[in-house]
């Protein structure tokens, strides 16, 4: 089966709405400042942005907390063409751990992983169709960690349920990535050296002491 470039798609979708009077409404679901920054330098040219912060696998508290703040200081400073404004999710905890429950030991990018997209994409979708955006989608995607193909495979399947349309993207491509370092340097973005959870949190804890054992006494 050939793979399906979303980039490509993205940009189809962009095409169509340039030749239109309406400039259309996007809710995007964001996990960080830094994953956010090229995503909104992007977007911000073509959709009416609110950025959605709903990240219940964060750990801990105070890193959620220094996160979501990071994330409301970068939209304040950032210049962009069309406005772009914030919204924050509850920040239910339980619902991240039940929903991974049996699946704390799978390694980073595995079926876990996938839950965890699904929840916070839900969440997008879910919310995007109440207040009546356009479109919704996710910074996730401009992560090389990240599996864009099954980011994509669930925002298109959770856009049919809840009746909004899920916009395709793989942020990474067209240098996303190094954009987003550029910015985060730029704008002096806090990064996280894991993704969120307690599992990924524990990994870096774990790569950490195994790199201090091969090489005592390096700083
Ligand atoms: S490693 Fe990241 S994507 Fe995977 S479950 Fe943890 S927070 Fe979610």
């Amino acid at each position: 089966m050939n793979k399906i470039n979303y980039q490509k798609e993205l940009e189809k979708i962009i095409e169509g709405w340039a030749c239109q009077e309406r400039v259309p409404t996007l809710f995007l679901h964001s996990c960080c400042a830094p994953c956010s920054s090229y995503t909104l330098e992007y977007l911000s040219q073509y959709f009416k942005i609110t950025v959605f912060y709903y990240n219940p696998n964060i750990y801990p508290e105070d890193e959620y907390v220094k996160r979501v703040e990071e994330q409301k200081r970068f939209i304040e400073t950032l210049p962009a063409k069309n406005p772009i404004s914030f919204m924050e999710g509850p920040y239910d905890t339980r619902r991240f751990y039940d929903i991974v429950r049996g699946l704390e030991h799978v390694p980073e990018g595995g079926e876990r992983c996938f839950k965890c997209y699904e929840l916070r994409l839900e969440e997008a979708a879910k919310t995007a169709r109440a207040r009546g955006f356009d479109y919704f989608t996710t910074t996730l995607s401009i992560s090389p960690l990240k599996n864009a193909q099954k980011i994509n495979e669930i925002g298109e399947a959770l856009g049919r349920r809840y009746g909004v349309k899920h916009l395709p993207s793989d942020f990474k491509k067209k240098n996303g990535y190094k954009r987003s370092v550029e910015l985060s340097a730029q704008y002096g973005l806090y990064r996280q050296n894991y993704c969120g959870c307690i599992y990924s949190f524990r990994e870096m804890e774990h790569r950490c002491e195994s790199s201090e054992m091969e090489n005592p006494g390096i700083e």
